[in-house]
């Protein structure tokens, strides 16, 4: 056997005490290791300096065929596996919509995993049931949503979104579920809707050509007006519409499509509507930014990310709906929507979407609510905010550079005053320093700085920084 190698074939009480103890000694020393970790993840490149491919090279080709201590594993992670990691937990990571693993977060998910246990309907595990509509109703109240909602955790909103064009499809087309779709159905968003929407059309059956992506005005919110015209010009050629996604908060500039007239539509014509709120919904647990989700009552469904600003470890999305009856309707193979349960308390959440295991996220949610509370929670947003309009005010004493959209909420979309290129030079150079990671989006056909601050630990010292950076080489 090569050395540093172990037989691992031992069960029952071996196992116990001799992997435990094991365990025991790795688990107290990658304590102080992530403790550090977090306490400087300043210190690292945020993005790693490697070639595609490199990770790959450096791992044995075959599978192993004796075990390995953890204290030898764990070495090599820190070798081999961590230099390839990009660092999203950076305070200087400025790009997508930057995240924060907290304290309470990572705690949660280190009891998530030793526990184990998975809820696939309310008996195999109560906790998960019980404590997923639980944290789901009090983030509910923080967003000043409906109480009378139902929340359920997804993996991400991309699935959250997919779960309510069925859940939309379902109450539209009943027979679809058995018949498979007609092709009749359409789908209506904006131009400026983050990409699960059209993902989600193409899973469940809609079919791209039957999504309509409705322009946006300048401030990049879809238009009331062209929505309305779509919708007539669909009807009048013999088509279905069924659902309006709108979204508050959108990925690219953060615009918030004007939910209280697009919902008046929705009813109008009968027609589902699901907000997505991935990113800017958890905005709305801070007052004054409440009005990110006016109109949004009228909703059938709504999808927000705790796992994008509310410093819940990757990943944790809540789809809410008014339609749980139609949600369940949509998925349940057990007949279970069509009797009345013996007890209506106990939720068996397969019912309501197509996975069966689901893990214990809302441990993590619970940990992180309850840790920081909603004052803790709307400091830390205020302070986000505030950073990107001090940036903006930076941004615009600069002549060289031109602000590219509104920005209410925690990302700034400008760019240098020159060719696209330029702007990608730019933003490389920048990149390259290690000192930060920020991205380029496309807005009106042109190549745009887009400025995300999001992690707990980014200050104002770090935003002018990597503004320093762009402004030396520009
Ligand atoms: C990030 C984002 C999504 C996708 O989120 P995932 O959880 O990664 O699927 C959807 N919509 C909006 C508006 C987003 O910002």
């Amino acid at each position: 056997m090569v050395q540093g190698m172990v037989a691992r074939t031992i069960t029952g009480d071996r196992f116990l005490r001799d992997d435990i103890e094991e365990f025991r000694k790795a688990a107290h020393q990658m304590v102080d290791w992530v403790a550090e970790y977090m306490s400087d993840s300043g210190k690292y490149p945020v993005l790693p300096n490697m070639k595609p491919g490199d990770l790959i090279d450096r791992l044995p080709r075959s599978a192993p065929d004796h075990g390995t201590p953890l204290y030898q594993i764990v070495r090599d992670f820190e070798q081999q596996i961590f230099p390839a990691v990009t660092h999203w937990n950076h305070p200087r990571f400025f790009s997508y919509f930057a995240i924060s693993a907290s304290p309470p977060g990572v705690l949660a998910e280190f009891l998530t995993a030793a526990i184990n246990t998975n809820g696939l309907h309310w008996k195999s595990s109560p906790a998960i049931s019980e404590l997923e509509q639980v944290t789901t109703k009090w983030l509910a109240e923080w967003m000043g949503l409906p109480n009378d909602w139902f929340g359920m955790i997804h993996d991400t909103a991309s699935i959250s979104t997919m779960h309510a064009i069925a859940a939309a499809r379902e109450l539209a087309d009943p027979e679809a579920r058995t018949r498979g779709g007609d092709g009749n159905l359409v789908l209506y968003t904006s131009a400026q809707s983050h990409n699960s929407v059209e993902k989600a059309a193409i899973a469940i059956g809609i079919g791209q050509r039957n999504v309509r992506k409705i322009e946006v005005d300048d401030a990049f919110r879809m238009k009331p007006d062209a929505l309305g015209r779509a919708i007539i010009d669909d009807l009048d050629a013999g088509r279905k519409p069924f659902c309006v996604v709108a979204t508050a908060g959108t990925t690219s500039t953060t615009s918030v499509d004007p939910i209280r007239e697009i919902g008046h539509i929705a009813e109008r014509h009968t027609m589902w509507l699901h907000i997505d709120a991935a990113y800017g919904g958890n905005a709305a647990v801070v007052p004054e930014m409440q009005w990110i989700l006016d109109g949004a009552h009228r909703a059938q469904s709504l999808v927000v990310n705790p796992h994008k600003w509310l410093f819940v470890p990757v990943d944790l999305s809540v789809l809410y709906t008014s339609r749980p009856d139609i949600m369940q309707r949509a998925f349940s193979l057990s007949g279970e929507y069509l009797k009345k349960v013996e007890d209506e308390r106990a939720v068996n959440l397969m019912d309501y979407a197509v996975p069966l295991g689901r893990r214990f996220r809302s441990l993590k949610l619970y940990f992180v609510m309850r840790y920081y509370g909603r004052d803790g929670v709307v400091a830390i947003l205020r302070e986000h905010i505030r950073m990107t309009q001090e940036l903006a005010k930076l941004v615009s004493a600069d002549d060289r550079f031109e602000i590219m959209a509104p920005h209410k909420m925690s990302a700034l979309c400008f760019r240098l005053k020159s060719s696209d290129a330029d702007n990608q030079r730019l933003i490389d150079a920048v990149n390259a320093t290690g000192r930060t990671f920020v991205s380029l989006t496309s807005l009106n056909g042109k190549a745009t700085i887009r400025f995300a601050i999001g992690n707990m630990a980014t200050t104002m010292a770090d935003v002018e920084e990597v503004w320093g950076l762009m402004q030396k080489f520009a």
